[in-house]
Order: C-alpha cells, then structure tokens, then sequence
C-alpha cells in the first residue's frame, strides 16, 4: 500500500483526520484541491459560539487542532451568555481569516508523516471478497491511483458543487474555487445513498466605505485561549464588530425581487438550513418583523473587507447592492464579493456507524460538511472522530465512541448516524441533554484522559494536566474552608487572600461553578448513568430486524436502516416505541 490513510479534502474537517491519523504514528496523504485553500473559512470568519465553541475545547482536549489555531489568529473575543447559567455559556472569537488558514496549512505541513498533494479525488478503488466490500484506495483528477487500506472522505460543500446568485449559476464549491467532480456520482454508483443540500453565505464589503459612526460599537472582552494547553497563545491587535439593523426599504426592495432568487424560482433543489436562513427567507417568513440584526465583522488585520453577518443572500448581485444600501451605515458600501448559495452532495450519515466508518465499505470513513453538517467546529470534531477511528481499525481495537454525556461530539456523532440529515445539521445547546455536564470548562476531564490512551497527547502535557487536576482538589478544599458560596466572591477572597491568588483564575471559577451546580449535576449524571445502562446492551449490526417477530412493520424498516450498535442507540432512533426496545432487550439477551 502506498499510504496508510488517504485523506480527501483539507477542510476543517481533513486537517483534523489527517493529523490525528500521523500524530499517530501512520503515515497519511492529504489529497486536496488547492493546498493554498487548507483551513479557509469560507463563511463566517468566527470559531465558537453557543454549543460550538464547547466542541472547539472538546476537539482541543482530544487531541485535535482548532483551539490551538483559532488561539494564535483571534481578533476578538467574547464569551456568549455571561448573563445566563453555566450551561449555555461558551467562547466565541472572529480570526483573522488569511492567519487561520496560513496557521492551519503550517500544521499539516509541519506534521511528520503528513505529505500533502494537490489534485482531485474522482473515484473511490475498491474490492469485494467473500461478499465484504473495502476500499483499497483512490484515483484523481489527473490520472493517478493511490493505494490504501483507509480512506477519509471531507470534501465539505465540493462534491459536484454549484453555486447560485441570482440568475448566474456555475460549477463551484465555493465562489471562485472549482467544484470536484466524480466523486458524487461514484459515491452513487457504489450505492451510497447522495442527496443535496444547499447552504449561503453573505457579500463582503469594503470597510472603508462603511460608515460605522452611525452604528453601534461592540467590543470584545480580554482575550482567552480556547486550548487547554495555552502556552501557544498569542494575543493579536484586537477589534471591534458593528451592530446595525435592515430597514422596511431594504424588505420593500427583497420582496418585490424575490422571484429572482433562485431558491424562490425553483433553480435551487437542494434542502437548505431552517435555522441559518438566508435575508429573503428571514423578510418572506416573517413579514411581521421591520427589522433584523447585521453584524459587521471583521475579516482580518491586513483586510479591508468586512463580512455582513445575517445578510446571507443568493438574491442577484444588483439586488444586493439595492438592499444592502438601503441599510443603516451600508448606504455607500461597495460589495468586494457577493453573497452566493451552494448546492452541493453529501452522503446520507445514516449510512455510516457511529465510528464514522461506512456500513457498506469497510475502511473508508466520512467526515464533516460531506455528512450533512454545517460548521466548521462540527467538521472539525468529526474528522478528529474519523482520525482516530481509521487509525484504531488499523490497530485493531474498538472504535472511540463518545456517548452523549460525554461531549457535544458524542452528542453530534450519534444525532447524525441515528436520526440522519435531511437539512444541513448544526449543533445547538438544546440537543444536549446533559448541559451542565458538557460545561466547555470542563471538557479537559471530560476528554484528556481518554486521549492520552489513544496516544494523542504528549507526557508534558498529561503532566501540566494532573498537576491541574491537583490544583482544582487544593481550590476545592480551599473554598470548603472559606464558605464561598458565588463566583463573584473570587474577587474579594483575591485581593485578601493569598492562597487564592495562587491559582489561575479560570480554575477558581470552575470549582466555584461545580460547587454551586453540585446538585444539578450529580442529578444530570445520575440520568446519564442510567442512559449509558441502555448504552452498554450492544446490538449486532449483522441483525436483520425484520426476522424478529413482534417488531412493528416501521420499526423493522428503521432498525434495519439505522443497524443500531447499542440498544440505546436503538431507542433514540424516532418511531420507535417502549414495546419494540422491550423485544430488542429479550432478543439481545437470547443472542448472549
Ligand atoms: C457558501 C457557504 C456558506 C456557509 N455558511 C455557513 C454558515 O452560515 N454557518 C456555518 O456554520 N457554516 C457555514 N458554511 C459551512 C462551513 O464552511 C463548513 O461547514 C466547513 O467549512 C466544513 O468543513 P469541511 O472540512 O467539511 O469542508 P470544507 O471546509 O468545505 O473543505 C473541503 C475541502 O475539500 C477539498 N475537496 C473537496 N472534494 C475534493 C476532492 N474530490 N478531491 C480533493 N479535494 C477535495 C476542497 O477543495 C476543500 O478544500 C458555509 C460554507 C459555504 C461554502
């Protein structure tokens, strides 16, 4: 075999997959498009955000990259929710665009055992024997064949991509960026089951012809790093976002143009995102409302452009002038690149287990947008899943599964191969059922150990780690002989108190929040326990649901496409009801 793993596409997703993959100790080849486009971030220039940037320090303390990025390009940075509970808060910051990329690309190609090679996957190479289909490796663009073993699939919004402004359309995976042909329809030709999304980005403007005067200022808070392990943090220049609103003008002018959308007009077929809807969809399904946000972020130091977050359009590019002119402090704004859809393949996840591998190609795992996502952070975390993954089939040893009290990625894994995509999927603190356990604070003790087992994280920092852990033991003792009851009380005890002052700041928060939550928590991990009871009764995936009696007619259809590993899982899939777990339970006890 050439490689060990082959890696397709170097999103947020391939850079993740590919450097667990050689982190340990397997050689990898990332094959993408254009190696100048690795870690681009084509829409939103921000990592994080509410349940996101939780899964951001998930990634970080299970080994993965993003945090560590995001750390070293942040020109604001902000923690969502400080007014709520501990629960919905999380860290949010907008990069600087061109220094996240060139930060990411230095990654990868810093990384021994990573070779990075330019082309286009076409084709999947395959094999059958003794009625097991494997992947054996990949064919390209430009003619050649590589052979191995284990192959990744992330090939974000590219997969016969096609982009939409108004009445133009072309075969793009993102504007100016070709799209990858083949590779969908192969996937078809295999029997994957292919469907279309679609998802939209706003127009980028030109910051010198915004008039922020007449908006409203919103800074950021002192910077923190989003990895546990912070040594690399390097505070950049830090800068301000905009707040304006659309206007009755800038609706007037969308409404009487909407049958140039293309998403109105029929041109566009694939299912885009309720909760991330375009400006026409927002003035069309609520006419009620005179008025929407737009932020005005900015994309980098060295840029002039600005992003108009919550103007996402596909609406022609004269629309668009029309419209975002007639916004407060855009009325002489100057569009650099319009906003634009795109419809592009993805494979139905419900065709892979929840370790990321396929149900119909051993081998070949699939990661990120290319899964029915939506989001950097959600792409990110599962090609750190398929990483580690393709490299623990390659050691032979059970697949890592996080369960749903563990993290927003076991959360998110086990959403999307239970409950499948039929819209781009993006995560949201209410899918989480266990909250404050999945405190981003906390991701460390959630996540590290588990990844030091694996391989992933180095002596020192397993070392800077337990001495963390001993040090929230000492606060712990600390605060019980202090009766603190409230994190404000750090404060005072700080300037009084010197055996408080020893400690960093951050881990005087987390014992004080622990402390006060302990309740809740020993109640949300106590449900957990209880799930995870479900989650140990494993299930065969070789069972064929429709030779078990009793079973009704929709469940045996689910069951069988969903092939359950866990007889919690089994319960999670919709339509299937207390009766059908029940006989679930007798059938799995009869197979022991
Ligand atoms: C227009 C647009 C709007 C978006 N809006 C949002 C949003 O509002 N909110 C949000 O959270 N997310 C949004 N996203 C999604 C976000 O960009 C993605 O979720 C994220 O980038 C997905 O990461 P990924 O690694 O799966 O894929 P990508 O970041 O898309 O990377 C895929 C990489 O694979 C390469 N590639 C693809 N096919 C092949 C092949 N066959 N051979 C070799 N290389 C290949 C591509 O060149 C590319 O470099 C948007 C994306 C686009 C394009």
């Amino acid at each position: 075999m050439d490689y060990d793993c082959i890696v397709i596409g170097g999103g947020h997703a391939g850079i993740e997959a590919s450097l667990a993959v050689s982190r340990l100790g397997f050689s990898c080849l990332l094959i993408t498009q254009n190696p100048d486009c690795i870690g681009a971030l084509s829409c939103n220039p921000a990592v994080g955000g509410l349940s996101k940037g939780n899964i951001v320090r998930e990634v970080d303390a299970l080994g993965g990259e993003m945090a560590k990025l995001i750390d070293k390009c942040m020109i604001q940075y902000r923690v969502l929710n400080r007014s709520r509970g501990p629960a919905v808060q999380a860290p949010r910051a907008q990069a600087d665009k061109e220094a996240y990329s060139a930060a990411a690309r230095s990654a990868v190609e810093s990384q021994k055992g990573l070779t990075i090679f330019m082309d286009t996957v076409t084709d999947l190479i395959t094999s059958e024997l003794s009625g097991v289909s494997s992947v054996q490796g990949v064919a390209t663009a430009r003619g050649h064949r590589i052979s191995s073993n284990t192959v990744i699939l992330s090939a974000g919004t590219f997969l016969e991509g096609k982009i939409f402004i108004g009445e133009y359309d072309a075969p793009q995976g993102r504007l100016g960026e070709e799209a990858a042909f083949g590779l969908g329809n192969n996937l078809r030709r295999l029997g994957f089951k292919v469907g279309r999304l679609k998802t939209g980005t706003p127009a980028r403007v030109a910051g010198n012809t915004v008039d922020y005067s007449v908006m409203e200022k919103q800074e950021g808070e002192e910077p923190a790093a989003f990895s546990f392990d912070s040594e690399q943090f390097a505070i950049l220049p830090q800068l301000p976002c905009w707040i304006t609103f659309t206007r009755s003008e800038t609706h007037r002018i969308i409404r009487e143009n909407i049958h140039r959308s293309p998403l109105y007009g029929g041109k566009i077929k694939g299912t885009g995102a309720r909760y991330c809807p375009s400006i026409e969809d927002k003035v069309m399904r609520f006419p009620d409302r005179n008025r929407h946000h737009v932020f005005i972020e900015p994309e980098g130091l060295y840029t002039n452009e600005v992003y108009l977050n919550g103007l996402p359009s596909s609406l022609p590019e004269d629309v668009q002038v029309k419209f975002i002119n007639s916004i407060k402090g855009l009325e002489n704004a100057a569009i650099v690149r319009p906003g634009y859809a795109v419809e592009y393949d993805y494979i139905n996840p419900l065709d892979l287990y929840p370790s990321l591998e396929s149900k119909r190609l051993s081998g070949f795992f699939s990661a990120g947008q290319t899964n029915g996502s939506s989001g950097y952070e959600e792409a990110a975390a599962q090609g750190l899943i398929a990483g580690i993954n393709a490299v623990q089939k390659m050691r032979g040893q059970p697949p890592l599964v996080l369960g749903r009290a563990d993290a927003y990625m076991g959360v998110l894994v086990d959403d999307l191969t239970t409950l499948g995509a039929e819209e781009p999927y993006r995560m949201f603190t209410s899918r989480a059922e266990h909250r404050l356990i999945l405190r981003h604070d906390t991701a460390d003790t959630r996540l590290l150990p588990r990844a030091r087992e694996l391989g992933l994280i180095s002596d020192d920092r397993f070392e800077r780690f337990k001495k963390k852990i001993e040090g929230l033991d000492a606060i712990q003792e600390l605060i019980k002989l202090n009766k603190i009851k409230r994190p404000e009380q750090i404060e005072d005890l700080l300037t009084i108190d010197s055996n408080f002052s020893q400690w960093p700041r951050e881990w005087l928060e987390r014992v004080i929040l622990d402390m006060k939550y302990s309740g809740y928590i020993e109640k949300e991990k106590r449900i957990a326990a209880k799930l995870e009871k479900a989650d140990a009764v494993k299930l065969s995936p070789e069972t064929d649901y429709t030779s078990i009696s009793g079973l009704s007619a929709e469940a045996k259809e689910k069951l069988n496409t969903v092939k359950p590993l866990t007889l919690g899982q089994a319960a999670r899939i919709p339509g299937i009801r207390q009766g059908d777990i029940a006989l679930l339970t007798i059938h799995s006890r009869r197979r022991h």
